[in-house]
Formats: C-alpha cells, structure tokens, sequence
C-alpha cells in the first residue's frame, strides 16, 4: 500500500498562469520590470553580510522616503497591516488608552487592533470623505489623553489625504505618541512631528506587497524600549527587528526570523527608482496627474468624492458611484473588456465609491486616459436603472 494517501493535485500539474493586467485600484500597482528582476536574483542567506548591506541600504532609502533622520528605520515583513501591528502592539500595553480618528477602514482597523491587546480604546468619528480640524483632534487628546494618536495621513478607502499641519505638535503637548499611515511619498514626518509613520510596499513604491516601510522617532523609542510588559507579538517585537535591522548599535546581528530576501532585493529597487527620479519629482508628478484625471473625470460628468480639493490623495482617487449603476457590474466590466483592475469601496465607503489609484510609475497621464476610457465605455455599457 502506498504511504502517499492524498494523490498528487492536478492542477498542480499544469503551468503557472498569471495574467498581465493593469493594476489602477488602490494596490498593489504595477511593479515595473526592473524591480521584479531584481526580485528575481539568487536567494542568499539572510543572514549574509550582504544582505545586511542591502538592508542598510533599503534603512537609507525609507529615511529619504519619509524624509527622516530616525535610526529607527526599516521594513516590516509583512504586508501593511504587519506594519500597523508592529507600530501598535510595540507602543501600547495593556490598559494604555488609545484614540484612533476614523474617517475610513484605516481608523477602525487600528483601533481593533489596539483593543485585541486589551487598550481603552477610543474613536472620533466623521463621515467617509471628510477629516477632522485640529480643534476636534485637540479637544479629543484633552478628553482621553491617549498614550497613542493614530491618524491615517492618506485614508485609501475614502480618498483623504489628511491635513497634518500641527497635528503632532498637540499630541506632544499632552504627552501622547502620534501614528499614522501614509499612503502618498509626500509626507514630512520630521516638519510634522509623527512619531511612527509606516507604508506598505506595493503602492506608490511599486514593489511587490510583503514588506512594509516604518520608521519611529527617538520619542517612540523611549516610550517602546521603557515599556514594562514585552509586546504581544514575538514576531514584531522591536528589539529584535532593531537587532536585525542593525538600528540597535550592537556590533552583531542575531537571527529573529528569516528576513524575504528577494523581497528585500525589490524593495531596494523601488527605492532606488524613487532615488533616481528625486522625491521632489515624484510628488509634482503625483499631483499634476491626479488634477488632469480629475479634470477628466469631471468632464465626464462624474462627481470626485472628497469635496475639499486640498483633502484629495494624489494617489488613489475616489469617484461618487454613478447614480443608477451597480458599482461591481462597472468594476467586472472594466476588468473583463480592458483587463484593468479599479476598484469599490472599502468599510465605510463600501456603495459609496469607485476607487482609482495611480501609484508610481502607474501615475502618467497615459493611464488616467485608460482608466477615462474605460469608464466611459463602462458607463455606456453596463445596465443603468430608470429610477
Ligand atoms: N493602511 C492603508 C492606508 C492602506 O491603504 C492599506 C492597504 N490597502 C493598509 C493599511 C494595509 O495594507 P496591506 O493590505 O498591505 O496589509
């Protein structure tokens, strides 16, 4: 009798197909070939001391990034949720407060998370597409005193990118550590005082998702290295990704956990790509291509979801979703007439909207002119109710 008793699955025996397709939701974005073959490079130890290099130079490329001198700098393993994780379960102990402001999923998610690990948690609340003035912000660290703010800075499931001007400074006034997640490469955590900001790989740096880039001010660091339980999670306890990430001041690095060495290659090159074309360059890009797409899409009669024109991501627009439509058969439609992925709403914004990000390389004035294209042929196409 054969000691193999589950047979050998078929379809495992046919060969790998991935379709091409043009990644215009709000990630992953297209990863451009030369960053995917840098992934392709041989896989080495992850130990090895040239993987230390490539991780030192990945700690120098999210530093230019996040426009930040933090030594505490370097990407989680994981998708942007493991980085969330990192940030929250590293700063907040049990019983700790934490205020989270929730204009979108963002906001709700972090404050699950930080309740899982037993905070008092506490939300402000505004409706899908607006944000909050730093007058509410303020009036809410008063009340709660939070040992952590978390504040998305680009909020994807709604389109907002959040106003940060003196956000950080009246965290610090009343000794609370400042959180946020950023979706645009415009942020300037030092001129704005955060004292965690982190991404995820596979949006404007376009690289394949699996690592995500966080950085943590000397602030944050006092209060994580003089916390007095360890964090819940072994796997994203900063001591040890410190260790790893040679941002301890330790002569040796010890093994926590086998780092994704080919991902670490892709990372390297986005940032590399980023390096090259100057962040500078990159944002004025981002900016005048999202005006041109809105224009568009405005000259098409459709409506932007964030009505103050300040508050719009360069990064992932949201769209009203057309009156009389069924928002999937417009996202089926265009993903099976012009294999081009946008996509709906996200927590609260579900029904709401249709999301298009135009990330990196994917922020051109050729793929906004797809994505109009195809929504227009959407919008002829799929079936519009009377009513
Ligand atoms: N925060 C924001 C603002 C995001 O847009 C996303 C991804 N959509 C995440 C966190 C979570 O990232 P991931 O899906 O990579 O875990």
């Amino acid at each position: 009798m054969s000691a193999v008793s589950v047979p050998p699955p078929k379809r495992l025996q046919k060969p790998l197909v991935v379709p091409h397709r043009h990644m215009f939701g709000p990630g992953p974005s297209n990863v451009p070939p030369r960053i995917l073959e840098a992934g392709a490079n041989p896989v080495i130890g992850h130990m090895h001391p040239e993987i230390f290099e490539i991780m030192n130079d990945i700690k120098s490329g999210i530093q230019y990034l996040f426009q930040t001198q933090n030594n505490m700098t370097l990407a989680v393993s994981g998708t942007g949720h493991t980085a969330m994780e990192c940030a929250i379960f590293n700063t907040v102990e049990p019983g700790d407060s934490v205020l989270t402001a929730v204009n979108g999923i963002w906001g709700e998610r972090a404050a699950e998370m930080a309740e899982r690990i037993g905070a008092r948690v506490n939300s402000i609340v505004t409706p899908p597409g607006g944000y909050f003035t730093n007058a509410e912000i303020e009036q809410a660290l008063l009340k709660y005193r939070p040992a952590l703010f978390f504040l998305a800075h680009g909020e994807s499931s709604t389109g907002v990118l959040h106003p940060l001007d003196g956000i950080g400074q009246l965290c610090h006034k009343i000794y609370s550590y400042f959180i946020c997640v950023t979706l645009s490469d415009s942020v300037m955590s030092v001129l704005t005082g955060i004292d965690i900001l982190y991404t995820g790989s596979q949006k404007v740096l376009n690289a394949p998702p699996g690592t995500a880039p966080i950085s943590f001010s000397e602030r944050a660091c006092q209060k994580i290295f003089n916390r007095k339980s360890k964090p819940v999670s072994f796997f994203l306890d900063l001591s040890w990704l410190a260790n790893y990430w040679g941002c301890d001041g330790k002569a040796s690095r010890t093994y926590h956990h086998t780092g994704p060495v080919t991902a670490f290659y892709s990372l390297r090159e986005s940032l590399a790509v980023l390096v090259e074309e100057g962040l500078e360059n990159s944002w004025d890009r981002h900016q005048k291509v999202a005006e041109y797409f809105h224009r568009g899409l405005e000259s098409m009669g459709l409506k932007l979801f964030v009505k103050d024109i300040k508050a719009r991501l360069p990064t992932v627009t949201t769209i009203v979703a057309p009156r009389g439509y069924n928002w999937k058969d417009i996202t089926s439609y265009i993903m099976k007439t012009h294999n081009l992925e946008i996509s709906g709403g996200l927590g609260p914004s579900v029904g709401l909207v249709l999301r298009v990000g135009l990330m990196g390389r994917n922020s051109s004035k050729h793929s906004a002119d797809m994505v109009l294209a195809a929504l227009k042929d959407a919008l002829q196409h799929c079936h519009k109710s009377k009513v």
